[in-house]
């Protein structure tokens, strides 16, 4: 090795030895005449101190280094004087008189600092990736993701799961998104598709007699990319036979609480985690990804308000709408402005308007007062709880326009009010997720989660004649009003397999071209089974308490999908192309 020590770790007992460090210069100070030289590598920061008098040598080619130059340093530990001790620093008490530099490499300056925590922009960072994941802020997410995945391996392996690798070149696996392909060149006109999840791979292990598999593998999605999505994203994939939902909802609550205990000790979770249908989930919280750190719960005043005097309320008697609302507490004396703006994010998500009452000292106010009568006004107050002070915020509208402006608006207040504690991870199931959703644009049934979730036994009988009341054997694992795991109970019957993809649309043929190996399996007696997938990324994100999945992961691509810094996608030469049996028709400017 070309060090004796890391930069983490020497110490006062240290004292007196002869060592030999090497790192990367995060910065040179000259002091007219002793120069100090603050040295890092992965494990910490070392003060080096060259002196002209000592060692003439070392200082001359002190003097030359400069940031970021790699330079090995070989000297002795000593104490640094009481008032120069840097309590910040592991290494604080001590420097290393340097007896001997020599410099490994130089390097250019750096487009932006390495040791300071400062703001850069992101795509600067993106570009020059391999200087940002030298800052202290990616060295530390990307240590964090390694604990947690070695975590998870060490949990999987106890817990008598194997790890099994499923190919990346295969066959569309539907997940919702759009499939990345990959032309043949031996088979012209054929394609791979990088799985949106290994799916059907690990259902085909159960068949196989594995009974648990887990792996923690690359998915490949190509959707519309949002701050906590990515082209490539990683899951720990699981799957059990022999399972009813319960058990593997017990064991994931096992593995979270376990992992954040272990590895990150200084956050709060809430246990046992909370188990709310999809149902419920949406009648509370307007979200099936509710955050469960704080309260504010959503009220149905429907029943008690629809046959109100004022237009706004009674429009929705016989349409199935809602008339819903939550108490903002302490927002009595929100300005016209502020109204204004809640009134832009319920309408942002749909909703016509805001009704807005005010619980001031001095009487109930907003436009809406004087179309209501007193014992309204009375009932608002008593359904909500609301008192002096607050402020209620009514959205009229069908279920789920009402949900998603309520759900918007809870969240505002959530961080307007700063009502979250920072190191609390609230953790819960959503359960009884609808089979299927309708599809507007396409006229047809997709399926809630993918389409190979079991239907709850009780519907199944109901499916064909009323879709949309089935509900699935899907749950999802949420935290922070994340969704960070999805999973179900798997159909392992061929006859209600081909039902299901008769209600989505897939023909005989179809089915059989995209699925026939699935149902021929299936065929073979497939044990009853379920998992589930958390993804790392998310988890990672959560427990680094970072809000971007790019700042958990070492080399990310951009909202444009793009590589900044190898720049991907880029084209190929035109005989790659022909030897794949392709060409470019249109070329977008
Ligand atoms: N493959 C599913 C997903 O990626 C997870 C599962 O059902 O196990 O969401």
């Amino acid at each position: 090795m070309l060090k004796t020590h890391t930069c983490g770790e020497l110490r006062p007992e240290h004292v007196g030895q002869e060592v030999t460090l090497a790192g990367w210069v995060n910065r040179q100070r000259d002091h007219g005449g002793l120069i100090f030289i603050v040295l890092r590598d992965r494990w910490g920061v070392t003060q080096v101190v060259a002196s002209p008098d000592s060692a003439p040598e070392a200082h001359a080619i002190a003097s030359e280094v400069r940031g970021e130059f790699v330079v090995q340093v070989r000297g002795v530990v000593r104490l640094r004087p009481d008032d120069q001790v840097n309590v910040d620093w592991a290494t604080g008490h001590i420097e290393v008189e340097a007896r001997e530099i020599r410099v490994l490499n130089t390097s250019r300056t750096p487009p932006f600092y390495i040791y300071e925590e400062s703001a850069v922009d992101e795509a600067l960072r993106l570009r020059y990736r391999y200087l940002d994941l030298r800052r202290g802020r990616m060295q530390r997410n990307l240590i964090l993701r390694h604990e947690v995945v070695q975590f998870i391996r060490n949990f999987m392996d106890a817990h008598d799961f194997i790890e099994i690798e499923t190919p990346f070149l295969f066959k569309s696996t539907p997940e919702g998104a759009r499939d990345y392909l990959v032309p043949s060149r031996v088979h012209p006109g054929k394609f791979y598709a990088l799985p949106q999840s290994p799916q059907q791979l690990k259902q085909l292990l159960m068949v196989a007699g594995f009974e648990r598999y887990y792996q923690v593998v690359r998915c490949f999605r190509d959707e519309d990319l949002r701050g906590d999505r990515q082209p490539e994203f990683t899951q720990l994939d699981l799957e059990l036979a022999f399972v009813e939902r319960d058990d593997i909802l017990d064991l994931i609550e096992e593995l979270f609480t376990q992992l954040v205990r272990t590895v990150t000790p200084h956050r709060r979770i809430l246990s046992p985690f909370p188990r709310l249908s999809y149902a419920e989930a949406l009648d509370r919280y307007g979200s099936d990804k509710p955050d469960l750190r704080f309260g504010m719960e959503l009220v149905d005043l429907t029943p008690r308000l629809v046959e109100s005097g004022f237009r706004v309320f009674n429009s929705v008697a016989g349409s199935g709408g809602k008339i819903k609302g939550l108490v903002a507490p302490g927002c009595a004396d929100y300005t016209r402005r502020e109204i204004d703006e809640l009134t832009e994010i319920a309408k942002k998500h749909g909703a016509q308007g805001l009704v807005t009452l005010a619980f001031r000292s001095d009487g109930v106010k907003g436009p809406a007062v004087k179309f209501l009568s007193e014992s309204e006004i009375a009932t608002i107050v008593e359904a909500t709880g609301a008192s002096e002070g607050d402020l209620v915020c009514i959205v009229v509208a069908g279920a789920a326009v009402a949900a998603a402006a309520l759900s918007a608006l809870r969240l505002t207040f959530r961080d307007r009010l700063e009502l979250v504690d920072p190191s609390l991870l609230a953790f819960g199931f959503v359960l009884d997720f609808p089979m299927y959703d309708w599809d507007e644009d396409e006229k047809r049934w997709n399926a809630a989660h993918h389409p190979f979730t079991m239907p709850r036994p009780y519907d199944y009988a109901s499916m064909a004649s009323d879709p949309q009341a089935v509900l699935s054997e899907a749950y999802d694992l949420v935290c922070n009003g994340y969704e960070l795991a999805s999973g179900s109970i798997r159909i392992h019957d061929p006859q209600i397999q081909s039902d299901v993809f008769r209600i989505l649309g897939y023909s005989e043929e179809e089915a059989q071209a995209r699925f026939g190996h699935m149902m021929e399996a299936f065929s073979y007696g497939a044990p009853p089974h379920g998992g589930i997938a958390p993804g790392i990324d998310r988890t990672v994100m959560l427990l680094a308490g970072e809000d971007n999945i790019r700042e958990v992961i070492a080399f990310p691509k951009t909202t444009q999908a793009s590589d900044l810094m190898a720049d991907a996608p880029s084209p190929v030469t035109e005989r790659q192309l022909a030897e794949l049996h392709l060409r470019i028709v249109d070329k977008a400017s």
